[in-house]
């Protein structure tokens, strides 16, 4: 089976979650200029596009993305089908999804991958609350994924970060899941290694098992 790649092109211009910084990407020294090679200078948040938050994200002197495990990014992963979903995933409605036992990295399968479709940044995502993410802190999940810019819902951050960091998981965000069906896969997900970062961009890829 072939891998997907779940990730977001990083492009000059793409959608960013509001107030964060946008993407510049530009020739610090160019060939067409005289250099003897090309070399661009990349410019944006530490969540930008595909990306992982750690810790240090919600939590002061928490850790950063560069103390996350490799063994919470790579592994098996659930796509779990929450398509139907027009609200909020509350504890009721994650109960609803039917998400089989024994699963540690689950990657939420939304409506909002559809909006990778448009050409800024949208608020009518989806996410989990407080509450859903408490309940998969307990059911001992690794590491929480979804298909849009923040894993919480729109206008409510804090408790479903806090909740997930606090507990040591990964959260990957900004996934493109447009062409991956919900099922059973083996996930790799790698953010770059920045030194005590509050998050970073990651490349991430999904192959069925
Ligand atoms: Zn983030």
């Amino acid at each position: 089976m072939d891998w997907i790649d779940v990730s977001v092109p990083i492009r000059e211009g793409m959608p960013t979650y509001p107030g964060d910084p946008p993407v510049h990407i530009a020739l610090a020294s160019s060939i067409a200029d005289g250099a003897n090679a090309n070399v661009s200078r990349l410019e944006m948040s530490s969540h930008t596009g595909t990306h992982v938050d750690a810790p240090a994200h919600f939590i002061p002197a928490g850790p950063g993305v560069d103390a996350l495990p490799l063994d919470a990014l790579i592994g098996p992963a659930y796509v779990v089908d929450a398509r139907s979903l027009r609200g909020p995933i509350d504890a009721a409605a994650l109960h609803r999804l039917g998400i089989p036992d024994g699963e540690t990295r689950l990657i939420f399968r939304t409506r909002n991958s559809d909006l990778w479709e448009r050409s800024a940044f949208s608020a009518d995502f989806i996410g989990l609350d407080g509450a859903a993410a408490a309940t998969l802190v307990g059911r001992g999940v690794r590491l929480v994924g979804i298909d849009y810019l923040s894993i919480a819902p729109e206008g409510a951050p804090e408790p479903t970060h806090v909740e997930l960091l606090a507990a040591g998981i990964v959260i990957l965000e900004g996934l493109d899941l447009r062409s991956v069906p919900p099922g059973p896969y083996e996930l790799v997900c790698l953010p770059l290694r920045v030194v005590g970062a509050d998050g970073a961009p990651a490349r991430a890829a999904l192959r069925a098992r």
